[in-house]
């Protein structure tokens, strides 16, 4: 991807482990590598359809100045965050944050930490069948956009389903969204368990259980099978009421694993259901 680079910018301030180090502080070089595709302002030769390298090198200095932390890998984290939430045209920064005079007590050139961090694209299912189910649905809406590190970029309609397995149960109300998030897939999938608990617990008082489901379809193109996190979530082929909104939020997103946009894999579930009777 395109990328503008700013190379070892001079920054003095004050983070470290050592009690001189915040006392004292000593010189810090910043380089940062700013990808976003620079093709529109490149065409029009308009710097507001770019990133301000003179801005975003200002406002790493005054960030390293104005924060203290222990770790160059902290300073790094909370500065590569920060950039990407104050400039929303960058989809990742590659940020090494150096050290040439790091108190090491021998003779070498510098310390660095080198992080790449960005934007991802996720997908999560929401599925509620207790209680107001749509309030249940819109506080999963609200829940996940008031995460500073999540942006919902789109919700689908929400769709009732009559339950399968479990028959004597009332009508699910189901739905999807697609995210912008800066979360890695685990931090994302706790975020949803919290939203879940969040739900829940009005749940302990005055219903049942399951009053809101959130489940992780997609991250990116990922694909992940930890014991506690399957990705791509491994029933999206035989679920309508996520294939479905996933239809109306990106018809064209391809599985990673089947390698079939949703289109696909909506028309190929119909089929089969109308074999089965
Ligand atoms: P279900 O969604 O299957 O009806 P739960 O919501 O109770 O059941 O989730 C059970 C467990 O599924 C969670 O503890 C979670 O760790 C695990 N899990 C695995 N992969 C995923 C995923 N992609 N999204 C959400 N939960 C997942
Ligand atoms: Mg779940």
């Amino acid at each position: 991807m395109d990328h503008i680079t700013i190379e070892n910018l001079q920054v003095y301030a004050h983070h470290g482990v050592l009690p001189e180090e915040t006392a004292l502080g000593q010189r810090f070089l910043v380089t940062a590598m700013l990808y976003l595709d620079t093709r529109k302002a490149g065409r029009s030769d308009a710097l507001s359809q770019s990133v301000n390298y003179a801005e975003v090198s200002q406002f790493i200095t005054t960030f390293l100045q104005e924060h203290t932390f222990r770790l160059i890998e902290s300073a790094a984290e909370h500065l590569t965050q920060a950039l990407l939430l104050t400039y929303p045209l960058l989809d990742s920064v590659e940020l090494t944050l150096k050290k040439p005079w790091a108190p090491v007590g021998l003779p070498l050139d510098t310390v660095s930490v080198t992080i790449q961090r960005g934007w991802h694209t996720a997908f999560v299912a929401m599925g509620s069948n207790l209680g107001d189910k749509q309030s249940y649905l819109d506080h999963a809406v609200s829940f996940l956009s008031a995460a500073e590190t999540v942006q919902v970029l789109r919700v689908s309609d929400y769709l009732v389903t009559k339950p399968y397995g479990v028959l004597d149960q009332d009508d699910f109300l189901n739905g999807c969204m697609m995210l912008r998030t800066l979360l890695t897939p685990q931090e994302l999938l706790a975020l949803l368990q919290s939203g879940e608990q969040a739900a829940h617990r009005e749940r302990l008082r005055h219903w049942g259980p399951r009053t809101l489901d959130l489940d992780l379809l997609f991250y990116d193109d990922q694909v992940l099978w930890e014991p506690d996190l399957v990705v791509p979530h491994p029933e999206i082929a035989k679920r309508a009421f996520v294939l479905e909104p996933m239809v109306q939020l990106a018809p064209g997103f391809v599985h990673p694993l089947t390698r079939q946009t949703m289109a696909e894999m909506l028309s190929q579930l119909r089929q089969r259901e109308q074999l089965e009777g």
